[in-house]
């Protein structure tokens, strides 16, 4: 059976809807794993038409062994693509860089791979309403699988700080949006400090079972890799979610003996929302929060809920946090854009964050690295066409592709693109390649 421990002071419990043990430290789901092997799992992708055509639910032995069929809601999620991209592996500067899209997911980000394992622990628990705190992709993952569940949706979002392709998707799914006159954070401690009397259950990643989900990031892709892990593998870093569910997987994935090398975890922050970059650089390595800025909304957060559980994953993969600026998270997003692959803002801290440590010398040229991209590129349009167009405030935009306005005839046109090239060399030349 799975129970519930604490990652503080180890305290264990059936499972239950309470995350926070009175020791103040959160809850992790611990299993008692079966038989599994790595086989298995590649014979799970021939079976097709089954909900272990989920990217997440083909590894339910290693995400929720004991939930029933017929509560697991799933789009299904997951099977995103892992890229080879030579132009960003130059620009962040080692040979080997791929980048995981979970951007491809249904709703557009790495959430849904954790609220279709919510959802469906929420259902198994007779949940009626279900409730987040976002910065926009937590509350559009949710409202999507709470309309398909049937079940009541409320997200609390800060107001006017929200990507608009975020919010438009949490009010077309149906869910209740209610703005808090505050930061990610203040929306946050109403989830914490309301449920109990608001009556819903909690589908923030303080939510243990969310990182479950997300865990499956990470075997999906050595999954393909044919089970062979990076030397790295970087991601942004907001709520610490991911960073925590990432060195979860691995601590199971090598207590399962089904990998020999540990892939080391690089954390990156915006500067502007860097309490976890502080945290690490710290000597005492406890967290004080901060009042978070940042063009990258995903990430901007000043408090984040899962600090302790991602602490550990930086200590046992011998990881390390680093932090970005602004303007170097908008120019590592222009040259994934410009590859074709594209991701919102925050997802390209992971590119910009390995471009450092390369220049620093933390990673080697001639290791092999995985990028998350934790958004797709549509979810913040407003963002990348300000940026294209120069009208961001304090970035300079080294890599805009601008428009240009030309009379209707065939004349002018023919004499614009004998003047600048075409678009794909246009490209190549503000690469420097
Ligand atoms: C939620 C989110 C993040 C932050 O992930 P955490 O697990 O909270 O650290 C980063 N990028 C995108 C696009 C997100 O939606
Ligand atoms: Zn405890």
């Amino acid at each position: 059976m799975s129970i519930f421990k604490c990652i503080r002071c180890g305290l264990e419990k059936p499972v239950d809807d309470e995350y926070v043990c009175p020791c103040g430290g959160l809850f992790e789901v611990q299993h008692s794993f079966g038989d599994v092997s790595l086989d298995y799992f590649d014979g799970k992708l021939r079976e097709i038409g089954s909900s272990w055509n989920s990217g997440v639910w083909r590894y339910k032995e290693l995400i929720h062994p004991e939930i029933e069929q017929k509560y697991i809601v799933s789009r299904p999620e997951g099977n995103t693509n892992l890229y080879k991209r030579q132009r960003v592996a130059e620009y962040a500067g080692v040979d080997q860089l791929y980048l995981k899209h979970e951007g491809e997911n249904p709703s557009g980000s790495f959430k849904d791979r954790g609220m279709t394992v919510g959802v469906s622990v929420a259902l198994s628990r007779g949940a009626t309403k279900v409730a987040c705190a976002s910065t926009g992709n937590t509350s559009a993952s949710m409202a999507a699988y709470a309309a398909q569940a049937g079940l009541q949706g409320v997200v609390f979002i800060p107001e006017g700080m929200i990507a608009y392709g975020k919010l438009a998707q949490a009010l077309a799914y149906g869910a209740k949006v209610v703005q808090v006159r505050g930061n990610f954070d203040d929306a946050m401690d109403i989830v914490k400090n309301g449920s109990k009397r608001l009556g819903f259950y909690i589908l923030n990643s303080i939510n243990p079972w969310r990182i479950e989900g997300q865990k499956s990031i990470i075997f999906e892709m050595l999954q393909q890799r044919r089970w062979n892990p990076p030397d790295w593998i970087a991601v942004p870093a907001g709520n610490l979610g991911n960073t925590s569910a990432f060195g979860k997987a691995l601590r199971e994935l090598e207590q399962l003996g089904l990998i020999d090398k540990m892939p080391r975890i690089a954390s990156i922050q915006a500067e502007g929302a860097n309490p976890f970059y502080q945290l690490w650089n710290s000597v005492d390595k406890k967290l004080v929060s901060m009042h978070p800025d940042t063009i990258a909304t995903a990430i901007k957060i000043g408090n984040p809920v899962s600090w302790e559980k991602a602490l550990r994953t930086i200590r046992e993969t011998d990881g390390i946090v680093e932090q970005v600026s602004d303007n170097e998270i908008m120019d590592a997003k222009a040259v994934i854009d410009a590859s074709g692959v594209g991701c919102e803002p925050a997802s390209a801290a992971s590119v910009a964050g390995v471009k450092k440590l390369r220049e620093k010398e933390v990673i080697a040229s001639d290791e092999s690295v995985v990028c998350i991209l934790t958004g797709n590129l549509m979810k913040d349009s407003d963002t990348t066409v300000k940026y294209h167009l120069g009208e961001l405030q304090g970035i300079d935009a080294r890599r805009s592709n601008k428009p240009v306005q030309v009379e209707p005839s065939l004349d002018s046109i023919e004499t614009l693109l004998q003047a600048t090239g075409t678009p794909s060399s246009v490209m190549v030349k503000n690469l420097g390649v």
